[in-house]
């Protein structure tokens, strides 16, 4: 260490002691300012303020060496220089501290001004899935005719799902419909049918409901999904014929396929309907005459249908001298492929916003 040296580590190239003359003062006004000018954030003006004002900086060191000076009166005079300089220094970080704080304000102001003037943003609106679309205007349909919507339990009873609709236990018409069973007698229902009895054992005919609901079986492929959505018609009155069911379910397509288009009704089977028929219209890809949609047939099955099984309406009460009525019953997510072309029902339930935003 020199006769002058402050003693200190420091970061500065020029030795501590060479500020104790006049000249040596200048100079390092000079560096000293110009670094302060420099330094373009807060933090790098606290760094040049440490090193040169600091309790190990250069000017303190240097006013730290003073004492050993050996003239009491040059002492003195540098003394005061280097008491001016640490003035004149810590005045200039002032001011820089408070000029680069303003700045920094003023920079935030502008990042987070807001131009009123932009177009606004449009949120993203959803839309009807195709298959409630569907439900929604089989619905309507019937309404327009009279029909009154009930809903019911998806958990179900045997006995409503299946031996109230004149399919006992060792019924073979069981075998058509794989169930999902909660117990021996408590199981998901296989169809909205056991909605005809709920609805029959509560009220007095004329009945005239529609009953949309999810349903469940035990199947899986593509156009067979274990859990779809049915929409149930049922009318009973007196003097109800099955001119009224054609008569019925024939507006009804008209509604949904359009007034031109054919349809026809094919004799068929169920448990709870006689006679029964199953409802057709003619493919509206290839007009009749064959084509991949309607498997060369020229026509779609859309529904079953048909006259309410005296049985069924001994079984709520009903006498079916006094009595008759008619039951449908339809899959809607058949009806929605075939209304839209579309071939594999898991489309449907995959939630594909590509898939979804075209309807
Ligand atoms: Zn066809």
């Amino acid at each position: 260490m020199g006769e002058k040296g402050a003693g200190t580590s420091r970061p500065a190239s020029r030795p501590a002691s060479a500020g104790v003359d006049g000249p040596s003062i200048e100079q390092l006004r000079d560096e000293a300012m110009r670094r302060i000018g420099e330094a373009t954030d807060p933090k790098a003006l606290e760094a040049v303020r440490v090193e040169l004002v600091g309790r190990h900086g250069q000017l303190t060191a240097m006013l730290r060496s003073l004492g050993r000076l050996p003239d009491p009166e040059q002492r003195r005079r540098v003394g005061q220089l280097l008491n001016e300089l640490r003035a004149q220094l810590e005045q200039a970080l002032e001011s820089r501290r408070l000029a680069l704080e303003e700045e920094a304000h003023r920079q935030r102001i502008e990042q987070e001004r807001v131009d009123v003037t932009l177009p606004g943003r449009k949120p993203a609106v959803g839309r009807v899935h195709p298959v409630y679309a569907t439900l929604a205007d089989v619905l309507e349909l019937f309404v327009g005719m009279g029909f009154e919507v009930v809903e019911g339990p998806e958990v179900e009873l045997d006995y409503y799902n299946f031996q109230a609709l004149n399919i006992p236990k060792d019924h073979p018409a069981r075998d058509m419909q794989d169930t999902f069973y909660v117990t021996d007698e408590v199981l998901l229902r296989t169809h909205t049918s056991p909605m005809q009895i709920r609805t029959m054992v509560r009220r007095d005919p004329p009945v005239r409901v529609v009953v949309p609901g999810k349903v469940y079986r035990r199947d899986a492929d593509v156009t067979h999904s274990p859990v779809f959505h049915q929409v149930e018609g049922l009318l009973v009155d007196e003097g109800v014929t099955m001119a009224d069911l054609k008569g019925v379910l024939t507006e009804f397509a008209r509604g949904l396929y359009g007034p031109q288009r054919p349809v026809r009704f094919v004799p068929s089977y169920f448990p709870f309907t006689e006679p029964s028929a199953e409802m057709y219209v003619q493919c509206g890809v290839c007009k009749g005459a064959g084509c991949r949609s309607c498997k060369g047939s020229g026509w779609l099955e859309i529904l079953g249908s048909g006259m309410v099984h005296p049985q069924v309406l001994r079984n709520v009460g009903y006498d079916p001298e006094r009595v008759s009525g008619f039951a449908f019953g339809m899959g809607i997510e058949r009806i929605t492929m075939l209304r839209y072309g579309i071939e594999d029902i898991r489309l449907l339930y995959e939630n594909d916003l590509r898939f979804l935003r075209q309807f």
